[in-house]
């Protein structure tokens, strides 16, 4: 089979064997692959820190038929975030970024648009004043890209449109808010404050308007429990990295 050139973000990697390692890649072209890397171990490496955790590199891939790995045969550092060495906040946010990539997407899954929103994620994590929002708002990108974002103006169960000015039912379970007739009997339901689906819409929208709104310390708590209990609800438990996180 032909070799496969893709752009990768290293999501995790495994020793193996005395001086080989298996690389799991989130590729912006060929989805999550995990690969040998023959001889990654080794201190004059092939792949001269082209294997780090939470860089970018160009990688070459070569397929193996049926059950066997994928051989890595090339991977050339790209771009490292230097934030992440000197940052722990920042280190522990491109964790729980590694974990959503590989637990939330499927194998040989492509989604350039959240390989691009996890480049510049991870690019701008040393930032401590946006990086909550940052985070957030990758959060929001996965569930789009992946088709679990939450309805914010619609009912989740029957579709018709829901009045979001006052305090709405929200389904964690069935994917958004409720109206009043199909709330009762709907599984995992929290009531939330209107500037809570306001500011989810605004942190999952594009444009600027994100850095701009107003977050309180209480109600950004109540974005991230939200947020953070469709993710779990998804991946059918709660993120290993969370209590880094300080959620
Ligand atoms: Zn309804």
């Amino acid at each position: 089979m032909p070799a496969n050139r893709s752009l990768a973000i290293v999501v995790r990697t495994v020793d193996v064997f005395e001086t080989s390692l298996v690389a799991t890649l989130f590729t912006r072209e060929l989805g999550k692959v995990s690969a040998l890397a023959k001889g990654g171990r080794r201190l004059k490496s092939p792949f001269q820190g082209g294997l780090d955790l939470l860089g970018v590199s160009d990688i070459v891939l070569l397929p193996k038929a049926s059950e066997a790995l994928d051989l890595l045969t090339e991977a050339a550092p790209l771009e490292r975030f230097a934030c992440l060495r000197r940052d722990l906040a920042a280190l522990y946010a491109g964790y729980y970024i590694a974990e959503l990539l590989t637990d939330l997407t499927d194998y040989h899954d492509p989604h350039p648009k959240l390989f691009d929103a996890a480049r510049i994620t991870l690019r701008h994590l040393g930032d401590a004043s946006l990086r909550t929002r940052r985070v957030l708002r990758f959060e929001l990108a996965c569930l789009r890209e992946l088709g679990h974002m939450p309805t914010l103006d619609r009912c989740a169960h029957c579709g018709e449109p829901v009045d979001v000015r006052e305090a709405v039912a929200f389904g964690l379970a069935t994917g958004g808010v409720l109206c009043p007739v199909c709330r009762p009997g709907q599984p995992h339901v929290v009531t939330l404050p209107a500037r809570t689906i306001e500011a989810v819409r605004v942190l999952a929208s594009p444009g600027s308007d994100w850095r701009e709104i107003e977050l309180a310390g209480s109600s950004l708590a109540s974005i991230r429990q939200t947020v953070g209990a469709v993710i779990s609800h998804v991946l059918g438990h709660r993120p290993r990295v969370w209590p880094l996180l300080g959620v």
